[in-house]
């Protein structure tokens, strides 16, 4: 399988990731990908990664790198995939670039929706109520923050060095949010 162009969404813990990946890829006409919605699904039947999730921890490398790759191979064609929550850290990213080659990307474009903490707090409070996530309680939020700080948050000063990476507001209205990443996309004078 060849995917021709690949969107990665990267941001810290109820920054919008899901909700922007939901709203680009059916106009896109890409696959979608959420790392945390696929574990959830595997957490169903492994009790050690629901563990994890549930304590707010990244989930060990070597199981990461298979579910991608599984994931990945089960998807229709597409001109396109858009990640959401995958690479989380830089041994992640190295995942990321084998698959780049495995799928021969042509176009890799990282996004990074920026938002303070203080946002994302009010906003892991509204869904906690609404989407019922065990990982929104609030002392798993913290260490999800921490593990974001620790192992995420360096993956923006890796995408910038290795790929591209957009800088987008993400402190904004989901719909405004969703208009700049598009109009950043084309501007870039990336042939999505
Ligand atoms: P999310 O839905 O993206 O907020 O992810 C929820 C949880 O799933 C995270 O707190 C981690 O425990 C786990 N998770 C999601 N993506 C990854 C990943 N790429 N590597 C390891 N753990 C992950």
């Amino acid at each position: 399988m060849k995917i021709k162009n690949l969107i990665i969404l990267i941001g810290p813990p109820g920054s919008g990731k899901g909700t922007q990946g939901k709203l680009l890829a059916p106009l896109l006409n890409y696959n979608y990908l959420s790392m945390g919605s696929t574990l959830r699904e595997h957490a169903k039947w492994d009790s050690k990664i629901k563990k994890m999730i549930d304590a707010g921890k990244i989930i060990p490398d070597d199981m990461i790198r298979k579910i991608v790759n599984e994931t990945i191979s089960d998807m229709p064609q597409a001109k396109g995939l858009i990640l959401d929550g995958f690479p989380r850290d830089i041994a992640q990213a190295i995942v990321l670039d084998e698959a780049i080659f495995k799928y021969k990307v042509d176009k890799v474009v990282g996004i990074f929706l920026d938002v303070p903490k203080s946002s994302v707090m009010g906003r892991l409070k509204k869904r906690k109520g609404k989407e019922a996530r065990a990982d929104d309680h609030p002392e798993v939020i913290e260490t999800r923050f921490l593990e974001y700080d620790q192992k995420t948050h360096p993956l923006v000063a890796y995408f910038e060095k290795h790929h591209k990476l957009v800088h987008i507001n993400g402190d904004q209205p989901a719909e405004d949010v969703h208009a700049e990443i598009l109009k950043r996309i084309f501007h870039a004078s990336i042939r999505l």
